[in-house]
């Protein structure tokens, strides 16, 4: 837990080895207008992210990867790296999904989405597991079907990251973060840092599988 918390204090220069290590800071959960429920509009994310400090951006709209018909994929112009992916809502939890799809039939069952996101090739991630609407349902943890858990989100409130906690102790789980950005203020506000360099969808997935990143945990905030 100690050297986690080290890792957090400051990326960069607490750590011998980092001057060594790549480190692209990435929003892994953003919602552009394409979600209802979200006035980010996808020029303000692609002309603000950089200045926000961040390398790369995950667009993640609720159940959907249209974002596709508007902008291109992998590194802009200005550096930003763009991946596509989505919130894809069931049951059992929302799950942050990335792959090599570019769209998936709605309202799978969250056993069914998770293995086919696995056995496509791609990644999940458990978004906001404790928060009071739409938490995980730990039986998906606790059996390995999905390893990677938002350990801190942006739109919850201080018990809900907390609670990840619990679970850290209890399964083999790996943390990120995510700002779940709704609006241009929250953009940025949560990261995670990879220590590989992201230049595609496919680069995002092979960093979370093979856990190319620093853990984004309340534990390591807080410190
Ligand atoms: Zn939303
Ligand atoms: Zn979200």
């Amino acid at each position: 837990m100690e050297a986690q918390r080290s890792f957090y204090i400051n990326n960069w220069t607490f750590l011998p080895f980092s001057v060594y290590i790549t480190v692209m800071q990435f929003d892994l959960h953003v919602h552009t207008t394409l979600s209802p429920c979200s006035q980010l509009k996808l020029d303000q994310i692609l002309s603000q992210a950089p200045e926000r400090g961040l390398d790369g951006v995950c667009i993640t709209d609720h159940n959907s990867m249209d974002i596709r018909r508007y902008v291109k994929e992998g590194f802009l112009g200005n550096g930003l790296c763009v991946v596509f992916g989505m919130e894809y809502s069931t049951s059992r939890g929302d799950f942050l999904i990335f792959g090599p799809f570019e769209e998936l039939p709605p309202g799978l069952p969250a056993q069914l989405l998770l293995k086919h996101v696995e056995r496509s090739g791609g990644v999940a991630i458990a978004a906001h597991p404790f928060r009071s609407q739409r938490p995980t349902d730990e039986s998906l943890i606790k059996n390995e079907m999905c390893r990677i858990v938002e350990g801190v989100n942006g739109r919850n409130a201080h018990h809900e990251n907390e609670s990840v906690l619990g679970w850290q102790k209890k399964y083999n789980i790996r943390q990120v973060g995510g700002s779940d950005a709704h609006s241009l203020e929250e953009l940025g506000s949560v990261k995670t840092a990879f220590t590989t360099p992201i230049h595609s969808r496919t680069d995002l997935i092979r960093a979370l599988k093979q856990d190319s990143f620093l853990q984004t945990s309340y534990s390591s905030l807080a410190a």
